[in-house]
């Protein structure tokens, strides 16, 4: 019986050296959550501010500039709570890690919600490329660690009323006493700073050690023209000679000419494609 799609990316799991993962938003509209839309799930949970602010997206709040840190908070500890410290993994990431357990891998995602490290990924094995929900730094910049929040979001989820963090409840900067920011990318400054250099050193570490070998690159749901993530992994899947590149999109697989040969392309809802490779028999 010939092979279908799912038992060839199992057979090349199965094969590989390495497996590089890339993960965009689309893995996450897959999990439900769509940092774009005004869809039911921000109605649900951030009618207020939508009304109040006219905030239409989690990513409109994100970049919002409220009048107080007791608003800025309300907003972000409902929304790090609620999507990234009071949930469970979901089935389809912790199908994704069944994927790789007991492989070396390595995950470049542009996704903040800390889905990976909850199903099983290796936190040092993950790159956030843009920061990520569960941590926090100096708003000001007085000096470059980022420091874990989910004690603190939790205490002012819990707290949080009519829209407004009590004061006393308020991050403060352990340096400079300042106020401190969820540590997402807002500005170049962001991509310059050690935490992140050093970081992007790890993933050129992982790309070197696997350099000849059976490289296998599952790229999901990251947009054609996304230079941060998939311009690399399609330049390294043709440069690589024994890579195999697998895009998983829903309604945009792009596979450029030049590593046509080397690439296989998944149409569709990412979650039922993942969840059918795992099932599948290599
Ligand atoms: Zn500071």
């Amino acid at each position: 019986m010939e092979k279908n799609v799912y038992q060839l990316v199992r057979e090349k799991i199965a094969q590989a050296d390495a497996i590089l993962m890339g993960a965009s938003n689309g893995l996450s509209i897959s999990e439900g959550f769509n940092l774009f839309a005004d869809d039911r799930w921000f109605q649900e949970n951030f009618g207020d501010f939508r009304t109040k602010y006219g905030i239409h997206s989690v990513l409109q709040g994100a970049f919002f500039q409220f009048p107080s840190q007791e608003e800025k908070w309300a907003f972000w500890s409902r929304l790090v709570y609620r999507k990234s410290v009071d949930v469970q993994p979901s089935r389809m990431m912790l199908n994704l890690y069944r994927l790789v357990a007991g492989k070396a891998y390595y995950v470049v995602t542009s996704n903040g919600e800390d889905h990976f490290a909850p199903a099983g990924f290796a936190p040092e094995q993950v790159f956030e490329i843009e920061g990520k929900f569960t941590e926090m730094c100096c708003e000001r910049g007085c000096h470059e660690a980022v420091y874990p929040n989910q004690e603190a979001i939790t205490r002012m989820a819990n707290a949080e009323k009519d829209g407004l963090i009590p004061a006393a409840l308020l991050p403060k900067c352990p340096h400079c006493g300042g106020d401190m920011k969820i540590h997402m990318a807002a500005d170049q400054s962001f991509f310059q700073s050690a935490v992140w250099q050093r970081k992007q050193a790890e993933y050129q570490n992982f790309v070197r050690k696997y350099h000849n070998k059976k490289l296998l690159i599952l790229e999901f749901g990251v947009g054609w023209r996304n230079q941060l993530i998939k311009r690399p992994l399609m330049e390294l899947a043709a440069a690589e000679p024994y890579a195999t590149y697998v895009t998983f999109n829903k309604g945009e697989v792009f596979i450029p000419p030049e590593i046509a040969e080397k690439s296989i392309g998944i149409d569709g809802d990412i979650g039922a494609a993942i969840n059918a490779i795992v099932e599948s028999v290599g």
